[in-house]
């Protein structure tokens, strides 16, 4: 079996905690810093941090376009930033985003980073309830009639599952919290299985362990 290669933007942000979550299923976690290291890539990985910075970047390393092409072919986990990334309309932003999701997302839709929390979610994709962690998170304020919601946010304290915090269309999941800050490795599996539809080998790479939080504590 060959082991799936996953890349991770690496501009800016938490790609680390992607790569120690990806490298703990087994998968060659590899860094994407220009348009070269996408070949040969199964899937990508859009981490948090900074959209706005991210944007700049991505223009100057000349990213544009190899990555307009990697999306619009080859499955892609955006997380937080990277759902802003992949969503149709955030504004401000330095460039446009990417459009491949049919949303519209409010960046920093709960607040300063002092609002930053974090709360239950509920995914069917990966058998309900998941930790959520919420760092100056974007909010989906519109989905699109293309996309599906795969994950939900209870309100406080409501039986009913409330507002979508994870979106996916075909194959590309937005998720507007950080499952890679958990050591909770459901939905790096669920998208790496099956959304992307690779085989994951589930024995950690050697050298995988970084330290960082995703890298603990294995579920
Ligand atoms: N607030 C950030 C932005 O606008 C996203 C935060 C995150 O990725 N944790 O890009």
């Amino acid at each position: 079996m060959r082991v799936p290669r996953v890349g991770v933007l690496a501009l800016q942000g938490d790609f680390a905690c992607h790569a120690a979550s990806l490298g703990a299923l087994g998968v060659d976690g590899r860094r994407v810093t220009r348009p070269q290291d996408l070949d040969g890539l199964d899937a990508l990985v859009l981490p948090g941090g900074e959209s706005t910075t991210m944007l700049r970047l991505i223009e100057g390393q000349r990213l544009r376009e190899p990555l307009e092409r990697f999306l619009s072919e080859k499955p892609v986990l955006g997380t937080c930033a990277g759902v802003i990334l992949l969503g149709g309309d955030s504004a401000p932003l330095p460039a446009p985003p990417f459009g491949v999701l049919d949303v519209s997302v409010e960046r920093n839709g709960y607040g300063r980073q002092i609002d930053s929390f974090c709360a239950e979610i509920e995914a069917k994709a990966v058998g309900g309830r998941f930790p959520g962690v919420f760092i100056r998170a974007p909010r989906i304020r519109r989905v699109g009639p293309s996309v599906e919601v795969v994950a939900w946010r209870r309100s406080d304290g409501a039986e009913e599952a409330s507002e979508p915090v994870g979106v996916r269309r075909g194959n590309t999941v937005g998720l507007t919290f950080h499952p890679e800050l958990t050591s909770d490795l459901r939905f790096h599996r669920w998208f790496l299985a099956e959304v992307a539809g690779l085989d994951v080998p589930e024995a950690p790479v050697s050298g995988a362990t970084t330290g960082t939080p995703a890298a603990r504590g294995r579920s």
